[in-house]
Order: structure tokens, then C-alpha cells, then sequence
């Protein structure tokens, strides 16, 4: 995007066309003026406008500009943190809220994906988080102990089932969770676009919103070239966050990750690595993650940015682990890659934040955003259609806090990333 191929790589290459957008160059009025055109702010708009609000989105580049058109497609239900702890962490009532939620989440992804026949690689046969060692196993276990008494899909299977699955032995087993599955990220975005614009959305990109003032009890939203006047802002701008809401990338550390594709496998290959076609991701501390798309291209990822020194060692790293995992892939080669900074929080939960009146927005989803991020989309919707108060969200509201030694956090975790990655799947 923005003619550089290590932004937004395969999927910028098979996404359907956007819907056709333009930079505001005037002052209009609206219900509810959305910044942000990634999962967040484009839900929002959608159901907003379904609801029959005036919506304009304004995004600062292109729709999936962020993590929307550059994250490895997983639809996962819940979080990092393992179920039992949620209410631990947020309470009670906002820990059971969530939980009910992220794990209804994928769900709403595919009725919407269904609803507005959106042509995004959807693949409904769940994912595999990966068990490495015994250690892995224990706590893969541990958390399908955890979602299964709260009625989830979820099973553990053994090495050799996992083994069939993956086309690999490398596992000790997986955490099967039929919730979930896989997406192009960025078609699943640019066709949520399409929708809200159908439902009458004026969506503007090219538009970074720069300032914004209260006037006469409203909001007044600009951007270089035009104001939109609105009784309410949604503010879904994460980690790729500029102009006014700096607070929301600075209370996060980002963490650098990159995907590759390979050229399309042959037949014999596809019928052996992931046959059933589940996304992927591992126990490690550095994890990987792999999937394939619709056209059988293996995509591998782990936490890395592609540049300087760190793209020569993540591909190579890359073609080893590749060659470790499946000895029947033979000479590997990729197509393309890319990377982007998932935002994550010291406790690894979202947030919900209020900068002023009436000026709402969600963030933080620690790497698992899709159906995250669709849903909170929904949920501030209702928020401002009086549906849901503020009590009733499901997180609690907070203030923005900038962790310690985020800078140095940053830096860690790229050159931490490329130091692992250097020594390992050598020998
Ligand atoms: C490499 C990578 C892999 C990931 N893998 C997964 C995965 O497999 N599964 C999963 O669920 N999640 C994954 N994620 C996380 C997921 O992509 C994000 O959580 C999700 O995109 C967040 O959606 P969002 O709409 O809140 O923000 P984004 O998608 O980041 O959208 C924010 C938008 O706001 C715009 N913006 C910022 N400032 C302004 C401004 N001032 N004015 C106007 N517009 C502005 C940006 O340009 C951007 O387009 C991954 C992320 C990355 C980077």
C-alpha cells in the first residue's frame, strides 16, 4: 500500500478492489464522525448507519491501512489470558462479559462476512494452537479445561492427529477450536467498507484527522482539507493511532511481526500440509503462526520487522523452520512479505477509553483484533444508540497510561526477535 510491498504484501495482492473513496474536501455534519478505517471503526460505522445514524469515517491512508490489511488472518475467540483468570483481572462481571463475548465474537465475524457476501478466503474449520513440548501441552489442556466448562468447541488432540492435521510431527498435540478459523484480513476489511458504504456511510480516506475543538456543544472534526460536525467521535485508530489520539499508541508497546508467503504448493504438498485448511499458531515464547490462503500458498509468520538486517535473518530463519517443520516441502520460496506492530498492553486485555464527552473508542487487542475489533465495533454503536450503557461495556473504562520503558521495550523486541531468530532451527 502506498507503493511499498513489505506493508500489506500477499493481501494487498488477492484483495477484491476497495470500495471507491476520496479525501474530504468539505465541512459536513453528521450523527457520528468515526476515525479509523480498520475492523473497529468500519463495524461501527456499519451498524450505526444501519441503525439509520449520519456516519462520515475518516482514515488517514487507505481502508486496512493498520493491522486490518496486515495481520495473519487468524479469527480466534478470546484473548491471551486464560479464561479463569479474566475476572480475576477485570472483576467479576466484566471478566464473565468478555469472555462471553470474545467467545461469541467469531461467530458474528462469519454472520456479517455471510450477511454482506463479503469474498474473503473465509475458512470456518478452526484453528490449532500448536502444543510445543510438554510444557505446551500442559497448558493448551489447561485452557481447553478452561473454555470447555464454559461450553466451548474446543478439544485437545494428540500428536498423531495434530501430526495428520499439520503435515508435521513437531507438535505433542492442539488445542482444536471449532469457534474459529481464518480470513484475507484486508478483503474482509475492504468488503466491511463496502457494506457500510452501502448502508450509507460517507467514507473518506487520505483523511488523518489533525485537530478537533467543542463548538456550540459539538464536536468539530478536522483534517486538512474539510470539518465534519458530529454530536459523537469514535476514536479506532489502535496501534497505527496519529494526530490527537497519540495517547492510544503510547499506552501500548508495539511488537514487531512479519508473515511470508510461498509460492502456491502443488497438489501433492497441499494434500499433506494443512489439508483441512485450520490456521495456526505455537506455544513458543517467540511463536509462529501459518495458515494457508485460497490459492495454497503456505503464509509463515513470528515476531520480527522486516528491515535492516532484521529481513535477511527472518527469511532465513524463515526457510530453516519451514524446512524443519515439513522435510517434504523441499526448496522453499516466497512470494511475498510483510509486517506491521500489534499493540499490546501490560495486562495483554483491550481497552476501553472516554477522552472527553461523547468521544469513545476501543483498543489494544494484544494481536488478536478481527473478531475483537468487529464486535467492540458493534458495541460502541449501540453505546451511542443509548443500547448499552456504559456500565453494561464489556470492559471496564480507563484512562490512557503510557507503560515504562516502552521505548526500550520496543527495541528489546525487535532485536530480541532477530537475535533468537539468527541461532535457531540451525541444527
Ligand atoms: C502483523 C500482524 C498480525 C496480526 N495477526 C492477527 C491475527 O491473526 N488475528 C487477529 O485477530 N488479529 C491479528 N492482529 C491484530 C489486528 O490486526 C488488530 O488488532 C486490528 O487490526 C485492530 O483493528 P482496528 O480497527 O482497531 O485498528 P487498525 O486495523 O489498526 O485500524 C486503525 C486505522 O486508523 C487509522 N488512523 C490512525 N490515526 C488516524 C487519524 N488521526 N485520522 C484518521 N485515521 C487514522 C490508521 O491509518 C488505520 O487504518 C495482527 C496485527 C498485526 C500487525
Amino acid at each position: 500500500m502506498l507503493n511499498d510491498p513489505r506493508s500489506h504484501g500477499l493481501w494487498e495482492k488477492t484483495a477484491p478492489q476497495p470500495p471507491a473513496t476520496a479525501p474530504l474536501t468539505a465541512s459536513v455534519q453528521a450523527d457520528v464522525v468515526v476515525v479509523g478505517g480498520g475492523y473497529t471503526g468500519i463495524s461501527s460505522a456499519l451498524h450505526l448507519a444501519e441503525a439509520g445514524s449520519k456516519v462520515v469515517l475518516l482514515e488517514a491512508k487507505e481502508i486496512g491501512f493498520g493491522g486490518a490489511g496486515r495481520n495473519v488472518g487468524l479469527i480466534n475467540a478470546g484473548m491471551w489470558v486464560m479464561p479463569d483468570d479474566l475476572p480475576g483481572v477485570l472483576g467479576p462481571v466484566h471478566g464473565e462479559r468478555l469472555l462471553d463475548m470474545l467467545g461469541n465474537a467469531p461467530r458474528l465475524v462469519m454472520e456479517l462476512i455471510a450477511k454482506h457476501d463479503i469474498s474473503c478466503e473465509l475458512e470456518t474449520n478452526g484453528t490449532l494452537h500448536c502444543a510445543v513440548g510438554s510444557e505446551g501441552l500442559k497448558e493448551i489442556e489447561n485452557r481447553a479445561a478452561q473454555w470447555g466448562k464454559r461450553g466451548a468447541p474446543v478439544t485437545v488432540l494428540d500428536a498423531a492427529e495434530t501430526a495428520r492435521r499439520i503435515g508435521s510431527d513437531a507438535y505433542a498435540g492442539a488445542l482444536l477450536d471449532m469457534r474459529a478459523g481464518t480470513l484475507q484480513p484486508l478483503a474482509y476489511a475492504r468488503g466491511l467498507a463496502r457494506a457500510a458504504v452501502q448502508a450509507g456511510v460517507s467514507l473518506h480516506t487520505a483523511s488523518p484527522v489533525i485537530a478537533t475543538e467543542r463548538q456550540g456543544g459539538k464536536w468539530v472534526v478536522r483534517t486538512e482539507q474539510g470539518t465534519v460536525t458530529a454530536d459523537w467521535i469514535i476514536v479506532a485508530t489502535d496501534a497505527y493511532s496519529t494526530g490527537p489520539w497519540e495517547q492510544v499508541r503510547t499506552e501500548q508497546v508495539h511488537l514487531p511481526y512479519f508473515n511470508l508467503a510461498t509460492t502456491p504448493l502443488g497438489d501433492n504438498l497441499r494434500k499433506s500440509i494443512l489439508p483441512g485448511r485450520e490456521g495456526v499458531w505455537d506455544t513458543k515464547e517467540i511463536l509462529s503462526s501459518f495458515r494457508m490462503d485460497q490459492a495454497g500458498r503456505l503464509v509463515f509468520g513470528s515476531v520480527g520487522a522486516l528491515r535492516n538486517t532484521g529481513t535477511a535473518v527472518h527469511k532465513g530463519w524463515a526457510q530453516r523452520s519451514l524446512r524443519k517443520l515439513f522435510p517434504q516441502i523441499g526448496e522453499v520460496e516466497f512470494e511475498c512479505e510483510w509486517y506491521g506492530k500489534i499493540g499490546m498492553t501490560d495486562n495483554a486485555l483491550p481497552r476501553f477509553h472516554k477522552f472527553a464527552d461523547n468521544v469513545v473508542g476501543f483498543s489494544g487487542y494484544n494481536g488478536r483484533g478481527i473478531a475483537p475489533g468487529t464486535v467492540f465495533g458493534r458495541t460502541l454503536a449501540e453505546h451511542i444508540l443509548g443500547r448499552i450503557s456504559e456500565a453494561e461495556l464489556p470492559l471496564p473504562l480507563t484512562d490512557p497510561r503510557e507503560p515504562g520503558f516502552r521505548a526500550l521495550k520496543e527495541m528489546w523486541y525487535e532485536a530480541g526477535a532477530q537475535v533468537a531468530h539468527f541461532a535457531d532451527a540451525r541444527f
